[in-house]
């Protein structure tokens, strides 16, 4: 054997090796991607894995959120920061948009919480205080008040957890993971008991500041994508000016409002709009829709006048002013969609067409409809990926993404959908891809084939929110 053959066999050598070692990154990272929420595998890519563009794609949207060189690829640093301390909980972004972050919201502002074990750190007293503290940020710029209890049912439950089974989702270990929490109004969080916490230290890990992140999270709120936030999904020590970001801000307001009293050094809370005469809370069971949508987070939303509630297997929640979440937005809502392709929310009313990133409305909106005005109902057309605006006997098609404007041509509804009344009040694609149109207290299901089907219409008071 030569020389020159030795050298090839060695340079062979070398290069699997390093796809090996390649290999390996790409899997660790994927792994992460997957964990946190970046990518969410289908039963396909379980068997088959991604393809390459897919997780360049979520790398690129982690290397955004955590202020890193966007590169697409599994480098030193991307590695680097998947492995710094940070919250079990998913993040809420993927490659198709950021998604904001509302994970559900409390009825009631008045919350109180147990702190059921103490780390064995800081004791109880430290314990305590830091808690105290982590609520704090949160009641100094929102109207929740929060109370500490000692025994009994509270809303927020608090506990450190080892890696012993005593919680579903075990933690791992000193490192990682250093809490999680579930969103409202469940209340749980826990702490990894096998940090070392610590109070006024760059030692350990401060258990105010992360307190303050899982306590976000019970209150509602999802992963922020500015790292320098709380509700960042990455730890980033101990601060001794830590504060809360403006980004924090805008999510807790979102949710619950501006602070009640005008305490001193804080912005006087804008005035709520003054409630008109008669005027009264509504009650689903009894309501006229005017419009539905499977909104972010893929909880089905229903509107009519001036109110929201959200639907679910379990029935519906309490209805809440529609400018709680969407600030801009006053009621009698046209119709209202979310397009998974894009992440965008849009509302119709009048001439007008709303369009938020999250709850948040997208600058340049609202901008006026090139349909005629007062439409029925909106849904997103899964095969076409389209959007569908609905008026009397009529449907009009648009594109997102391929133009700013309306395919403008009408075209009738039966010749796409066959059995759906004219003038609908709302209609929707639901999680399960079915198409559902309501109208009055009706409401129709489509098949494959787009058509109505059997056993169809149903009662929505009775079938749909389960009223008595
Ligand atoms: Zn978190």
């Amino acid at each position: 054997m030569g020389y020159l053959s030795v050298g090839m066999l060695l340079s062979a050598v070398v290069c699997s090796l390093s796809a090996v070692i390649d290999r390996h990154r790409v899997i660790k990272a994927t792994n992460y991607l997957e964990q946190f929420g970046y990518l969410q595998p289908s039963l396909d890519q379980r068997a088959k894995g991604y393809r390459e563009e897919e997780i360049a794609g979520a790398l690129r949207v982690f290397q955004k959120v955590t202020d890193l060189l966007v590169t697409g690829k599994v480098d030193e640093a991307t590695l680097a920061m998947m492995r710094q301390p940070r919250c079990g909980v998913e993040d809420p972004f993927n490659q198709k948009a950021l998604k904001y972050r509302v994970m559900g919201y409390w009825r009631t502002k008045n919350l109180s919480y147990r702190i059921y074990n103490y780390s064995p750190d800081m004791g109880q007293a430290k314990t305590r205080l830091a808690i105290r503290s982590a609520f704090k940020y949160w009641s100094d710029v929102s109207p929740l008040t929060f109370r500490e209890v000692s025994g009994g049912r509270a809303d927020i439950k608090i506990s450190f957890h080892k890696r012993d089974g005593s919680c579903p989702i075990p933690f791992d270990g000193r490192g990682h993971i250093l809490a999680h929490a579930d969103a409202p109004e469940s209340g749980l969080v826990h702490f990894d008991g096998a940090e070392y916490w610590t109070e006024g230290t760059h030692y350990g890990t401060n258990l105010r500041i992360v307190a303050a992140h899982e306590i976000g999270h019970a209150l509602g709120l999802g992963h922020s994508q500015y790292s320098s936030a709380v509700m960042g999904p990455v730890y980033h020590g101990y601060r001794a000016d830590f504060r809360l970001h403006p980004d924090d801000l805008r999510g807790i307001q979102a949710l619950y409002g501006k602070p009640k009293a005008s305490a001193p050094n804080l912005v006087p809370p804008v005035a709520a709009p003054s409630p008109g005469k008669g005027d009264k809370k509504i009650d689903p069971c009894s309501a006229t829709l005017d419009a539905v949508m499977l909104g972010p987070s893929r909880k089905t939303y229903a509107f009519s006048d001036q109110y929201v509630w959200t639907v679910s297997d379990k029935g519906y929640t309490k209805p809440i002013r529609i400018s709680l979440l969407w600030k801009d937005l006053t009621g009698n809502l046209d119709a209202a969609v979310y397009s998974p392709r894009t992440g965008k929310t849009y509302f119709v009313k009048g001439d007008k067409l709303w369009r938020h990133t999250g709850y948040r409305l997208d600058p340049g909106y609202p901008k006026p409809i090139l349909i005629p005005p007062n439409v029925d109902a909106a849904l997103y057309f899964e095969p076409k990926k389209k959007l569908l605006f609905f008026k009397g006997s009529s449907y009009w098609q648009w594109d997102e993404l391929s133009s700013a404007t309306f395919d403008t041509r009408p075209k009738p509804t039966s010749e796409l959908f066959s059995g759906v009344p004219a003038s609908l009040d709302a209609a929707l694609t639901w999680t399960n891809s079915n198409i559902y149109f309501f109208k009055g207290d009706k409401y129709w299901r489509m098949n494959k084939e787009l058509k109505v089907e059997s056993g169809y219409p149903l009662s929505m008071t009775e079938q749909w929110l389960h009223c008595d």
